[in-house]
Order: C-alpha cells, then structure tokens, then sequence
C-alpha cells in the first residue's frame, strides 16, 4: 500500500461523517418549518371561525330588525282598521295585517336558526382556541427537542471539522488536492476500496493484474478506478476502513451548514 493512503483512508472516514451530519444539518429547516406550520393552520381556524361568528352576529342584527319592522306594519295596520269606511277595504287591511304577522313570524323563524348557528361558532370558536393552545404547547415542545438535536449536530459538525484538519495534515497538500478533487465530483468520497473484484464505490470489475499491484507489500503508486476515477485501495486490517457512504450522500455544494 503506498505509504500516505492509510491517511487518505482515515480522511475519507471523516469525511464520510462529515457528509452524514452536514445532511442531517441540512434537514432541521424544514422540520421547524412543519412544526410552525401546524401552529399557522391551527391558528387560522381561530381567525375563521370569528369570521363565522362575526357573520353570525351581524345577520342576528338584521333579522333581529326585520321582525321589529314588520310586528310594527302590523300594529301600524290594526290601528287603521278603525278608520276604514268599507268592506273591501276592511278586508284588504286584514290581508295586509295577516301578511305582515306571517312575515314577522318568518323573522323571527330565521333569527332563531341564527341564534342557534350563533352558538354553534362560539363553541367552535372556543374549540380552535382551546387546539391553538395544545398545538402551541406541543410546538414548544418540538422547537426545544430540535434546538437541542441542532445545537448537538453543530457540535458534532466541528468535531468532525477538527478531525478532519488533523488528517489533512498527515497528507501532503497535492495528495489532498487531488483527493478533494475526485471527491468533489463524486459526493464527497475520493477513495474507493476493492470488494472482490469490483470497485467497491461503482461497481465495475477491477483487473485481477491491478488488485495484485494494489495488495503488494512496498507499492507507492496510487491507482485509479477507471470508470469512476476515485483511488482503489485494497483494505488493509491495520487500518480502520472507511464507512460505507450514506444512501443520500450530497454532492459537495451542499456541504454548507443550514442556519436555523
Ligand atoms: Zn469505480
């Protein structure tokens, strides 16, 4: 194994963490953003269900006035059937007395009904009042649990960060370039191991020659897959092996941690 590999190696495992909290990082946005959303849908109810009652209470006015008005045609009329000189006009007064009282009743018939839906959106206003405060209660909860998980990733990401300059600093600065090179374009992982006889990162078959090469005791050439283009290493038990890489793994340009 060429002599700076086993660095590489251990870079590539920190940088294998790196990936995996900078992804973890770069989820707590939108779980906050869930959290706040529940807290808007829960206050929006509030917001319609005054509406509601709001509505409610104007069309009681209303109808409150229309039975005023037309109890007061009628009596208006009684008051003229003293006054009237004929039969016919008698009769068109208690038609126009009759017409009023059923309109005054058909008033009130519609106040009730808005009473009664009154009701029904003050109790639903007292309902999405009483969920705001457990939603909110519970949104507390939630922004605690994820600040915490947060501020422990931060903490983790610098670690990670710390270790990595440490390895970086075993390997010569042209071997790190190359690396970050390779890496960049593949998610982050430069190195790949051999399984078997494939490239352990894409797969493709590995010439028996080339595994050879790679297994022999005091060789120091790097060699490459030549199809994906990260540097084959054979593992090698005195070294810890690099992690697998994370299903998701993001490309470098993602590697910046989110603010929250
Ligand atoms: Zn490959």
């Amino acid at each position: 194994m060429h002599p700076h590999l086993k660095y590489l190696i251990e870079l590539q495992a920190v940088d294998f963490r790196l990936i995996e909290i900078r992804e973890r990082l770069s989820k707590f946005p939108k779980r906050l953003a869930e959290v706040e959303a529940r807290v808007t849908s829960a206050k929006q109810q509030i917001t319609a269900a005054k509406d509601a009652l709001l509505t409610a209470q104007k069309e009681r006015k209303t109808y409150e006035m229309d039975v005023e008005q037309w109890k007061e045609r009628a009596k208006k009329y009684r008051n003229q059937s003293g006054e009237v000189k004929t039969n016919e006009a008698y009769k068109a007064l208690l038609h126009e007395i009759q017409n009023a009282e059923d309109e005054a009743a058909k008033a009130e018939d519609r106040l009730l009904e808005r009473m009664v839906s009154g009701e029904e959106f003050d109790r639903q206003l007292k309902a999405a009042e009483a969920a705001v405060k457990e939603v909110e209660a519970q949104a507390n909860k939630e922004r605690h649990t994820i600040q915490a998980e947060y501020n422990a990733a931060q903490k983790e990401l610098a670690a990670a960060e710390a270790a990595r300059a440490a390895a970086v600093a075993s390997v010569p600065e042209d071997l790190v370039d190359h690396y970050e090179r390779i890496a960049k374009r593949h998610g982050g992982v430069g190195l790949a191991e051999i399984r078997g006889e494939g490239c352990g990162q894409c797969g493709v078959h590995i010439r028996p020659h080339m595994i050879q090469l790679l297994q022999r005791d005091g060789n120091e050439e790097f060699y490459h897959c030549e199809t994906c283009t990260r540097i084959l290493y054979y593992p090698d038990h005195s070294v810890s092996p690099a992690a697998p890489p994370a299903p998701s793994a993001p490309d470098s340009s993602a590697a910046s941690s989110p603010k929250i």
